[in-house]
């Protein structure tokens, strides 16, 4: 099945075929035509399942339509929990939209990068506007931006932003938006909360399942393989080399670790990098793009890069340091295997990790095999006391503030 059944436009069809998206994915095949009869809709699809374009296209169609030449008002606002999320939404509208006769104008609205740039593209008037929630209200703060002209409203990861806690935020930007628009809502999770925040900015809204789209696991060989901690390095660059890996994504537990190893894979020939919260959001930017582009071939990261980054292509994905979390695991393994590809997921497992290792595989029903590598000594200790990972009770910081302090929000 093709992108054909839509009907879609020539300009669109053909930014479809540039961008390889030759068959539409399961909540596209829904979406699509659900956002073109005006209802307003609830999704729960996670990230990978192709949900970003699920509501790019059909939104573009509509305003492909315009052709006048007058002061480009906004027609769509779309809310995304993070900034990395912000810029991907706005990137697929541009890459989309870049045979259409006019140029759409449209700005992502995200802290971390000056204010006055994106205040100047507003009041020149843009078409699209995709946004976290503090940065939009900043803006509609300084009475510097007219969203009464807004027919699409967009909540991109709804679950994440009140899992953050932007309950507030979300029902300020609600108050100021025009009551006649369409609603379109994605979470992958559909908790009270979701359900709460659904009912006041939607009514009457079409429900759409989307199963197991999330990280086709099934389509990731997940491997767990002993290793001495100080052995890690040369495990990974044995591992690259054996397997042909040409695009590797490593997961590590800090920041300072991601910069060491990256230094010392650059000085052994690798194409490597770090990415963590501690980089401005202009150096972050261009790693993406540069590991996107293949011009990186190792990215080094903290879990900043573990949710809704779309970056295809990956070969593997590496925990080199287990999550702290057991959903993180998902998370990070999702990064391979996208959008139908096949991909490997490796776990590096020393004592003290197993017994956190063994609780991820409980809570996701998985039984990975657990390797020894030739050449790479590890001697198991059976019944070693583990090291906790808990933090101290009381001490624990929001996931919101954790998010911060990485640069996130
Ligand atoms: P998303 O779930 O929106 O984060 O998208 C996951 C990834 O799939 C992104 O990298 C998209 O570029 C890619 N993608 C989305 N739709 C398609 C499609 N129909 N064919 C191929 N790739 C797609």
């Amino acid at each position: 099945m093709s992108f054909d059944i839509f009907n879609l436009s020539l300009e669109l069809s053909k930014a479809l075929e540039k961008n390889n998206y030759k068959t539409p994915t399961p909540v596209q095949k829904e979406v699509i035509p659900l956002v073109k009869t005006k209802q307003d809709i609830m999704v729960q699809a996670k990230t990978g399942s192709g949900k970003t374009a699920s509501f790019v296209i059909p939104i573009l169609e509509t305003l492909k339509e315009n052709k006048d030449n007058k002061k480009a008002k906004i027609k769509v606002l779309v809310l995304a929990p993070t900034r990395e999320l912000t810029l991907q939404i706005a990137e697929s509208f541009s890459t989309l939209s870049r045979f259409f006769p006019k140029v759409l104008s449209i700005v992502s609205v995200i802290g971390g990068e000056k204010i006055g740039e994106q205040l100047l593209k507003i009041q020149k008037g843009c078409d699209i506007v995709v946004a976290t929630p503090g940065r939009l209200l900043d803006i509609i703060g300084k009475k510097q931006i007219d969203l009464s002209t807004i027919e699409y409203f967009v909540l991109d990861e709804a679950d994440k932003m009140l899992d953050l806690g932007f309950v507030q935020e979300l029902d300020e930007i609600l108050k100021i938006i025009p009551k006649n628009r369409q609603n379109l809502l994605f979470s992958a999770t559909y908790s009270q909360k979701v359900i709460d925040i659904a009912s006041k900015i939607t009514s009457n809204a079409v429900k759409v399942e989307i199963k197991d789209s999330t990280t086709h696991v099934e389509e990731i060989t997940q491997r767990a393989i002993f290793v001495k901690k100080e052995d890690r390095s040369a495990l990974l660059r044995h591992l690259i080399k054996e397997n042909k890996f040409k695009s590797v994504l490593v997961f590590m537990a800090n920041k300072r670790a991601t910069d060491n190893i990256a230094n010392k894979f650059i000085k052994k020939g690798y194409e490597a990098e770090s990415f963590h919260g501690d980089l401005t959001q202009e150096e972050r930017n261009l790693t993406l793009n540069d590991f996107k582009d293949k011009k990186i071939d190792i990215l080094f990261s903290t879990d900043i890069a573990s949710r809704g980054l779309h970056i295809d292509d990956i070969d593997c994905v590496v925990n080199f340091d287990l999550p702290r979390g057991t959903e993180d695991y998902i998370h990070r393994i999702g990064r391979t295997a996208r959008a139908g590809k096949s991909g490997t997921a490796i776990s590096f497992l020393d004592n003290e990790n197993l017994s956190h290792f063994k609780l991820i595989e409980k809570r996701y029903n998985l039984d990975i095999k657990k390797e020894q590598i030739e050449g790479f000594d590890f001697t198991l200790l059976k019944n070693t006391k583990q090291k906790g990972t808990a933090p101290v009770k009381g001490k624990r910081k929001s996931k919101k503030d954790k998010l911060r302090e990485q640069g996130l929000l």
